[in-house]
């Protein structure tokens, strides 16, 4: 009961800070994604309690071994993510700009579910897994069709220049897209408030964009299960599930 009071006075809170807001950015994680079936890397459920992220998500050891990441993509990555639906925190975010109040919407997250539930105006920071391009010729090609060629070869090579495959994802060891990036610091300077959604807040620079927008004068709000070392500097901490937090935050 007094649970339920709490909860009912933060969604309160912070769809008065909706409210109040002009413009806002929303910056995501695989926390948002986690009620969409896509498990974490980090937290409770996390796949870093089973997989080795030094091993299929490192660019020096996919191109060593790239049948360890592959391997990965065909039991785990691939099932989890295709038959993934946006889930809705993803609807409430794409509600939230069709009414224009959310003007940019960053992500760390690599599954596209965010356009999938309806948001236009993503910056994926980390790319999408649903394109792979061969590293020779640099054709793309789905996830589906390399899934298919995944039970004859693995590792998947180019049908058209025999030329090794990799996911449009930046690995660790590898940089961001500088325009994305410079995008993303943009929207962080630009709004008035800036949401975090399901990130654990560690992996950097995406980690850095909360600081950068509260320098600039915005309001930050920290959606996420678990603690995050910038819950200090926020102006409100949820540490509850994406979807329970924004049900209901868009305005009538
Ligand atoms: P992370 O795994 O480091 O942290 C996820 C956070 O989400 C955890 O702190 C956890 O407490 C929180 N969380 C779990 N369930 C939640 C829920 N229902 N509601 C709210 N919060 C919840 O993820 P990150 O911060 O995005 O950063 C790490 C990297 O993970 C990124 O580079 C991203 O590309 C990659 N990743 C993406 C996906 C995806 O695209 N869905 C999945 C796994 C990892």
């Amino acid at each position: 009961m007094k649970d339920a009071r709490m909860r009912n006075e933060q969604t309160d809170t912070l769809k008065q800070y909706i409210d109040a807001a002009a413009s806002i950015t929303v910056f995501t994680g695989a926390g948002i994604s986690a009620e969409s079936g896509i498990p974490t890397y980090r937290g409770d459920d996390g796949l870093w309690n089973t997989y080795d992220p030094a091993k299929f998500a490192d660019i020096d050891y996919f191109l060593k071994d790239p049948a360890y990441y592959w391997n990965f993509f065909k039991d785990i990555r691939y099932p989890f993510i295709a038959s993934a639906e946006p889930n809705m925190a993803h609807a409430a975010l794409a509600d939230l700009e069709k009414q224009g109040l959310l003007k940019c919407l960053i992500t760390q997250n690599i599954d596209g579910l965010h356009q999938l539930g309806g948001s236009r105006n993503v910056l994926e920071l980390h790319g999408n897994t649903r394109h792979i391009k061969c590293l020779t010729c640099r054709l793309e090609y789905s996830m589906d069709e390399v899934f298919g060629i995944l039970a004859e070869q693995l590792p998947p090579v180019c049908p058209a220049c025999r030329g090794p495959l990799k996911p449009d994802v930046v690995f660790f060891g590898e940089s961001l897209s500088r325009d994305v990036l410079d995008r993303a610091v943009k929207a962080s300077r630009d709004c008035d408030l800036f949401l975090v959604v399901g990130s654990s807040l560690v992996v950097q620079p995406a980690a850095s964009l909360p600081t950068i927008a509260k320098q600039n004068g915005a309001i930050v709000i920290i959606i996420n299960k678990d603690p995050t070392p910038l819950d200090g500097m926020a102006d409100m901490v949820l540490h509850t599930g994406a979807s329970s937090a924004l049900a209901g935050i868009t305005r009538q």
